[in-house]
Parts: C-alpha cells; structure tokens; sequence
C-alpha cells in the first residue's frame, strides 16, 4: 500500500496534530538508510524504492519509517504514525522512526541540507507528543549498528534541535472569550502591541485558582475553586 507523501513543513505539523494517534509515543528514533545513500537520491522515487523493499523482501505492511528526509530538505509521511513502525527491533511500540535517506557513515551531515529539515520535522513531533530532548533517540543506541552514521552525534544533534525549537513558535497560548464581562482590576502594560497583565487576579476573578504552570509547553493549569 503506498502511503508516502512529499509535505511541506508546515502540512507535516497540520498533518501530525490532526491524526489520531492512540499509542503512547515517547521517543523518536533517527535513522539513516545508509543504502540508497544521498547520492543515490532521486526524489519520492527513493522513498519509494524504500517501501518495495521493506514490503517486497522484509515483508512488513508498509515502509518501516514513519518518516523520511531527502538531502533536497522534502519531507516524505510515510507509514501513518498511529501505526507502529519496523525501524528498530524490540522498541517499535511506542517510537517514531525519522530516517534521513543519505549514508552519514560517509557522507557529510555539514553538506546535507535536509539535516535542518529533520531537525524541524522532529521539534514538530516532540512538541505533538510533549516530548523532550531526550526522547531523541539513535538507533545504534539500541542495536549494533551506526545508525544514523558516526558522523553524527546524538548531544550536538539533540542540541541543534533545541535551537530549531527555540525559533520555532512552540508556544501557542489559546485566548478563550467568556460570555459574561465584569471589571477586573490587575496591572497591565501594553507594549509594542502586546498586553501583558498579572494573570492571577483575572483567574481569580473568574473563580479559578492556578493549579500548575508549566511554562515550556505554554500551559496553564486553572482549578475551579471550591
Ligand atoms: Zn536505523
């Protein structure tokens, strides 16, 4: 079944949060195909190749990875992620398999443009599923292999993604308008366009306590009170 679609970024983060995914995710697993390598690449026609031979010799129902990256920065969906993948054995249940297609044994991550598109398309998928950086995970962590290539390291790959993260616009609070209106007294400044006010005594007002505030995700836990 043919399931690999060329996305642009910003359909791939549509894409991921309107899926319904029932499994737990809680790490993304890096690969690199190693063969094709990134000279090889010829576009979705080396995603597909990928496929064929995941189904047609391995046997499995789709192509293993749920995701695939090409040195030209294209992001391919592949098998949907609420499905479990076939990328790293013992460990597919609850994981995310991301593989570059390139050979980073030989070939330089330095010259490989897509490496920031992974980079975004994972940021993207750890802030779907409130992951850390340290649900990033190589597959060579897991199996005796160099996936996804000695020429990459995990520390300053999960710390190149934090950096994508950190220009990313990760946070997105919500404004939710209430159908009544009353007068709340608190300090607020308006600056630059952007109101800032003291949050707890407009919570309050509306009869709810702060319950939890977990800032790196751009939550805000309220508790009615009682
Ligand atoms: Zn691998």
């Amino acid at each position: 079944m043919a399931t690999e679609r060329l996305v642009t970024l910003a359909q791939f983060r549509t894409q991921i949060e309107q899926q319904r995914v029932s499994r737990q995710i809680n790490e993304i697993v890096v690969h690199h195909t190693w063969k094709p390598s990134a000279a090889d690449y010829r576009g979705i026609d080396t995603v597909r190749g990928v496929r064929r031979y995941h189904v047609g010799v391995r046997g499995w129902s789709d192509n293993g990875y749920h995701v695939m990256i090409g040195p030209d920065c294209s992001i391919f969906l592949c098998r949907p992620i609420a499905r479990a993948g076939a990328h790293v054995a013992g460990r597919n249940a609850h994981t995310i398999g991301v593989s570059f297609i390139a050979n980073f044994d030989h070939e330089e991550p330095t010259g490989y443009r897509g490496l920031r598109a992974g980079q975004q398309a994972i940021a993207a998928l750890l802030e779907r599923f409130n992951l850390g950086l340290n649900a990033i995970r190589f597959h060579r962590e897991f199996a005796p292999k160099t996936c996804p290539g000695m020429k990459l390291g995990l520390a300053q790959f999960r710390r190149e993604v934090g950096e994508v993260q950190g220009r990313g616009s990760r946070v997105r609070p919500k404004v939710v308008l209430l159908p009544e209106s009353s007068v709340i007294e608190c300090d607020a400044v308006v600056n630059d366009g952007v109101t800032r006010a003291a949050l707890r005594p407009v919570v309050e007002a509306l009869g709810y306590r702060i319950f939890d505030h977990r800032a790196e995700q751009g939550k805000l836990y309220l508790r009615r009170r009682q």
